[in-house]
């Protein structure tokens, strides 16, 4: 089980192994030269470091993170910033250029970048957490900046850390510095819209995936595994619209009842990393809920979860990936074989980024949009890229996932060969 136990090295291996498999087989669809596949395999640029924290009862910890900066040939990389005990070297570039085909789905003038910082901040107080969210911008802050590599809230990374680490870049420059980070208060310079954003892309693109397979989100019966930001705000949006969440799962373990769960009970009970299944004596294991019938699957939580193992028994029809990586490409054969509609994470959950973007273009303006606006113009950039994805599958004949890579890395293979890179 990964989200209740370490996950082994083997599987953050298989992350960026899996990420590279996938490449390959785009660019080779679309007739690129073998130095494209050279290039884009690995981030450009990758930073370790070392951050010496004094915990509150008076030890010293030296915390590891990361920043990999995939491509910058569109232009200044975007990507967030993840704290969670698990953090690996490969999970973070993998991350990274995730990012930067999510950023050329809904063609954003971005490439993809990544931070990660192996911590547990369910165990660190808001000191500790405060002075190892600025000690990471000293450790990264040559590498970063608005024009070059423009961080945002990852898994368990929210808009105080983003705060944080704003003050300390802009102390650093000695400039305020809004658009150096995004998903930020907005007092400080952050979008309406941006905290829900990644819940309301998913939903939008759930919608047009229910209507290519012939459902309806009324009345349709739920699984959202993993209750975080973009979990929660999900599973109170889908229950808006008529839909009935028949399970949710967290860290610590995982619901289900084929009537539907009380949601607005549950919001109101998780604490603020996402947890609340432990309150309840029913609880059964994440592996268990995934397999558990629905008619549509949303997994939100961390990597590896669909798999060999379980795609064969997975009950829903329609899957979509509120998550990075949740599903291993033998996963995703095995399903779209089935017949299994599958929304891509680099499509689903581009939610985040587009309004990110929208974040850093208003810091640059000056000028703050209404929520209207943003939501109105997010909208609009999603259902047209699941469309895209959606009709280069169809022409192309493979599935969601490498339609959405193809459409991904379109713009930056073209951006490397107008620079002369290749
Ligand atoms: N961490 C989010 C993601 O994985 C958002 C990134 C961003 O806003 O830059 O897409």
């Amino acid at each position: 089980m990964i989200m209740n136990g370490k996950r082994k090295l083997s599987e953050n291996t298989d992350v960026l192994t899996g990420t590279q498999q996938v490449i390959r087989m785009a660019l080779e669809t679309m007739n690129e030269p073998p130095a494209m596949y050279d290039l884009l395999k690995e981030p450009l640029r990758m930073l370790t470091v070392r951050i010496p924290i004094k915990m509150d009862d008076g030890s010293v910890q030296v915390f590891t993170g990361y920043r990999a900066q995939h491509n910058d040939a569109i232009g200044p990389t975007k990507g967030g910033v993840r704290f969670h005990p698990d953090v690996t070297a490969e999970e973070v570039k993998a991350l990274s250029m995730w990012m930067s085909i999510k950023c050329g789905i809904v063609a954003l003038p971005y490439g993809g970048g990544k931070g990660g910082v192996a911590c547990d901040p369910r165990t660190m107080s808001m000191r500790e957490l405060e002075a190892l969210s600025r000690g990471y911008v000293r450790a990264i802050s040559q590498m970063v900046g608005p024009a070059k590599d423009i961080p945002a809230p990852d898994v368990y990374t929210n808009s105080q850390v983003m705060a944080w680490m704003m003050d300390e870049y802009s102390r650093i420059r000695e400039f305020d510095s809004p658009s150096f980070i995004t998903g930020k208060p907005l007092v400080l310079g952050g979008s309406y819209g941006r905290e829900s954003s990644t819940a309301l892309g998913v939903s939008i693109v759930l919608k047009e995936a229910a209507k290519m397979a012939g459902m309806a989100v009324e009345g349709s019966r739920i699984i959202i595994q993993g209750f975080g930001n973009a979990g929660s705000y999900l599973a109170k949006f889908l229950h808006d619209a008529g839909a009935v969440i028949v399970g949710i799962a967290d860290a610590r373990g995982a619901l289900y009842d084929p009537n539907g769960l009380d949601i607005l009970e549950l919001l109101d009970r998780r604490d603020s990393f996402g947890a609340v299944t432990h309150l309840y004596p029913n609880r059964i294991t994440n592996q268990e809920l995934l397999v558990k019938e629905c008619d549509i699957l949303v997994p939100a939580a961390i990597e590896n979860q669909l798999t060999e193992q379980n795609a064969p028994n997975i009950q829903a029809k329609l899957i979509v990936e509120a998550a990075n990586g949740p599903t291993t490409y033998a996963a995703t054969e095995i399903l779209s074989k089935r017949g299994v509609l599958i929304v891509p994470d680099v499509l689903a959950s581009a939610g985040g980024v587009v309004v990110s973007y929208f974040e850093w273009v208003q810091n640059n303006q000056g000028y703050y949009w209404p929520l209207e606006e943003v939501n109105a113009k997010l909208e609009q950039l999603l259902v047209d890229a699941f469309h895209k994805v959606y009709q280069t599958s169809a022409t192309r004949r493979v599935n969601m996932r490498l339609a959405a890579y193809i459409v991904g890395l379109k713009r930056m293979t073209e951006a490397v060969k107008w620079r002369g890179w290749i």
